[in-house]
């Protein structure tokens, strides 16, 4: 079955072949932007939970600071609006471009947000105790570390970056000024040097994983455009240029294999020899004659069909030579594949064609002969061979079975 849904697909399939083939390997800021927003959505759940451990430091610290009432309803908020990116992370994953998919981002940004505002609230309850309190300094330097690492995790999304650095200034800026009376200009220089430095590390961070998303697509295009090359070349080895069909070696080794899965099931093969097709050449020129070859090609070949085979079957069909077909059945006696034949024969002396001079007229020769897997393929075909000969020479455009007491080439 498989082999002539493949012979009868001829028309089709140079054309898939050829398609992939063309694909360009330039990879748009777009598909990066597509890709990269794919890629950090599947791993924000495993980036939120690097957050688990600040939390527990901070939690753990606060038993020791006075405001731990503010501290544990500040982190309980804090870890309410990271599960609530994380839902709506997934959200967006589920959205796959749809109309909920950009609104999905801005409500992510807006979260982000919400998230650097907690974060640096949390300094809130430590900030008049920070100059002389070892579990204070201690929570300040999990709060820096846990704002840094977050950065790094949304840096990818550039946005939601944006707008969680936003929320931790927006929040922490006016508490170094409210308290430099108490901690004095330097902790207000370091909150201000965290933009460019946390900002310069993102964009570093940003421009490498974008770098690997291109290249990972890149790849990707390039495996495609090769299978594609290879789907192609396979294809052109196996076919005859002009009329589609298998070629001689291709038919070759689809013969064999038919053989060996055929064990007990009849196989007959037919080969056609179109008649005083020189005289087409020479009257109307190669041009005719090459269509002559395309037209007769695809008639043996749609005739082939599974649903025209006499009984069942099915096989392969194959330009042999300049104007000879060969046709393999499957599950077919050799008077079965010369009522198949037959129908050939009926149907190229109909043939016609819009450009075709008036009153060209093709026929055919057919030779019939029976094979089986422990005959050699050259045996079979001389077969046929002799009984399209016995064909020819009582007349031409007529089948003609193999018999013992034809002479075989
Ligand atoms: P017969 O009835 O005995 O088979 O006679 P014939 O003229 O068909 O056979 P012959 O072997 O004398 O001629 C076959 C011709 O087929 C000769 C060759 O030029 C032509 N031919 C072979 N391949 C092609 C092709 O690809 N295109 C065209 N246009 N002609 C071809
Ligand atoms: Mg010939
Ligand atoms: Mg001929």
């Amino acid at each position: 079955m498989e082999m002539l849904a493949a012979s009868r697909s001829i028309a089709q399939a140079p054309t898939q072949a050829h398609a992939g083939a063309a694909a360009a390997l330039r990879v748009s800021e777009t598909e990066v932007d597509a890709a990269s927003e794919q890629t950090f959505l599947q791993h924000i759940a495993l980036s939120n939970v690097t957050n688990a451990v600040p939390f527990t430091l901070i939690a753990i610290c606060s038993v020791y600071l006075p405001g731990w009432r503010i501290m544990a309803g500040l982190l309980v908020l804090n870890v309410a609006a990271m599960a609530a990116m994380y839902l709506v992370s997934r959200r967006i994953a589920a959205a796959q471009d749809g109309p909920h998919y950009r609104a999905g981002w801005r409500v992510y940004e807006g979260l982000a947000f919400l998230t650097g505002v907690l974060w640096s609230g949390l300094m809130l309850p430590i900030m008049p105790t920070l100059g002389h309190d070892i579990a204070s300094a201690f929570v300040c330097v999990v709060i820096i570390v846990a704002v840094a690492i977050t950065s790094m995790v949304l840096a990818p999304q550039w946005r939601s970056f944006v707008c969680f650095l936003s929320g931790v200034m927006l929040c922490l800026v006016p508490q170094t000024v409210a308290f430099i009376g108490v901690l004095g200009l330097i902790p207000l220089a370091a909150t201000l040097g965290l933009v460019p430095a946390l900002g310069g590390l993102a964009l570093a961070l940003r421009r490498q994983h974008r770098l690997m998303i291109r290249t990972q697509l890149e790849n990707r295009r390039l495996a495609d455009d090769l299978t594609h090359a290879l789907a192609a070349a396979e294809y052109l080895a196996s076919r005859d240029s002009l009329t589609g069909l298998y070629n001689r070696r291709a038919f070759e080794e689809l013969a064999r294999k038919a053989a060996a899965e055929a064990h007990a099931e009849p196989l007959c093969l037919i080969l056609v020899d179109l008649d005083h097709f020189k005289a087409i050449n020479d009257c109307h020129g190669h041009g005719i004659g090459d269509s002559v070859l395309q037209q007769a090609g695809q008639l043996i070949a749609g005739v082939a069909g599974p649903r025209d085979l006499v009984g069942r079957g099915d096989g392969a069909v194959a330009r042999w030579g300049g104007e000879e077909f060969i046709l393999l059945l499957r599950g077919c006696t050799p008077d079965g594949g010369a009522l198949l034949a037959e129908r050939l024969r009926v149907g190229l002396s109909a043939l016609g064609h819009a450009e075709w001079p008036e009153g060209l007229r093709v026929t055919g020769s057919f030779g019939v002969a029976a094979w089986h897997g422990r005959m050699p393929l050259h045996l079979g075909i001389s077969r046929a061979d002799a009984a399209m000969y016995e064909a020819k020479n009582a007349g031409r455009d007529r089948v003609c079975i193999h018999s013992e007491a034809m002479v075989e080439a």
